[in-house]
């Protein structure tokens, strides 16, 4: 089923969180627990993140330095593939510009299809890990709105091959990133919601916000897009702080703020479990708020960490 028909046939908040890949080398035994432990709240359908090319720089013996790109969590597609046979919930596969020629992004889609995966999220993705701008493939999409484009063309059987005939056409449901606190690399928060115009234009049928920890700043961005003529659900994204370094890398990684009332009982806390316990909680009331408020679903960041955000569903839900 596709999301935006989830959204828009219930009339109550619904839920989705979303999974990371296993580390290569590992099995699946970890996300089949995560997604087992939050089951029994009936979850709406489930996020897979993608995770393109890390290069990996080695100092040689003879001194030289040895370029090596690793994919350290491959397998988006079949796990995707995997959870929605295994639980029949439908999933979400990210898909990236970065790192993915045309081509490539094509073949997934196609094997999307025939595994029965409706649903995308078509995200640009940032820099290679040591770059300082996002570099795209010289024959992939440098904008998330150019990748909507192309999924959108395969819903007319548009495929990049102009020359093929009875082209069966690929009909997903599109969901793209909106930064309620901008996109760190815009130069201001108008200029990054032209954009996010542009993506809606393009076909996107959704959007799911960047993580933020206080609604208000949630609620403005609304009332922006709506203003903006964006008229589509916008899906607020919760990350439950889970340790002390998140008080640090969150803004950091994120380019968002963290309240001051959140900071406060952070530095109160005197290691990793209270911080959990602290950031559960204030997962728990933002999501009261936003699910008060009707927002059409609430979209969980777990990292794979399924305790505190079964606490929330079970609080919220
Ligand atoms: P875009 O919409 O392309 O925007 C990127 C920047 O370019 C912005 O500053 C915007 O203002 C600007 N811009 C947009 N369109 C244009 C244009 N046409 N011309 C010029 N400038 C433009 N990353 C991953 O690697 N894997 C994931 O699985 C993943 N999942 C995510 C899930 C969610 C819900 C969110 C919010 C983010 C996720 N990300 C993921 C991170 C995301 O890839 C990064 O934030 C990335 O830097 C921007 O992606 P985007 O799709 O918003 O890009």
């Amino acid at each position: 089923m596709k999301v935006i028909d989830i959204i828009n046939q219930s009339d109550k908040t619904v839920f989705s969180f979303e999974l990371l890949p296993p580390l290569k080398g590992n099995d699946a035994s970890n996300i089949y627990r995560t997604i087992e432990s939050l089951i029994d709240y009936n979850p709406s359908y489930i996020n897979i993140t993608t995770h393109r090319d890390e290069m990996i720089y080695k100092e040689m013996p003879d001194g030289s330095i040895h370029k090596q790109v690793v994919r350290k969590r491959p397998g988006t597609v079949a796990i995707a593939a995997a959870i929605q046979h295994k639980y029949g919930i439908p999933v979400v596969p990210h898909i990236l510009c970065g790192g993915f020629t045309k081509s490539e992004t094509e073949h997934v889609l196609i094997d999307l299809n025939f595994m029965g995966i409706e649903n995308v999220l078509a995200l640009r993705g940032d820099g290679v890990k040591g770059d300082t701008v996002f570099r795209p493939d010289p024959n992939g999409h440098a904008n998330a709105d150019e990748l909507v484009k192309q999924i959108v063309d395969l819903r007319n059987g548009k495929y990049l091959d102009s020359d093929l005939k009875n082209t069966t056409p690929l009909d997903f449901c599109i969901g793209v990133a909106g930064y309620p606190e901008k996109h760190f690399e815009a130069p201001n928060f108008d200029t990054d919601l032209g954009y996010l115009k542009q993506k809606v234009d393009a076909g996107a049928e959704y959007i799911v916000t960047q993580m933020f920890f206080d609604n208000q700043v949630y609620f403005d961005f609304v009332e922006k897009c709506r203003a903006e003529g964006i008229t589509i659900p916008i899906i607020p994204g919760i990350k439950p702080i889970s340790n002390l370094r998140h008080l640090t890398i969150l803004p950091k990684i994120f380019s968002i703020d963290l309240p001051q009332d959140l900071v406060n009982e952070l530095k109160k806390c005197k290691n990793n479990d209270d911080a959990k316990l602290v950031g559960t909680e204030w997962a728990i009331q933002q999501s009261k708020e936003l699910v008060a408020n009707k927002v059409p679903s609430l979209h969980l960041y777990t990292m794979g960490m399924s305790d505190n955000a079964r606490k929330i569903v079970e609080a919220v839900f």
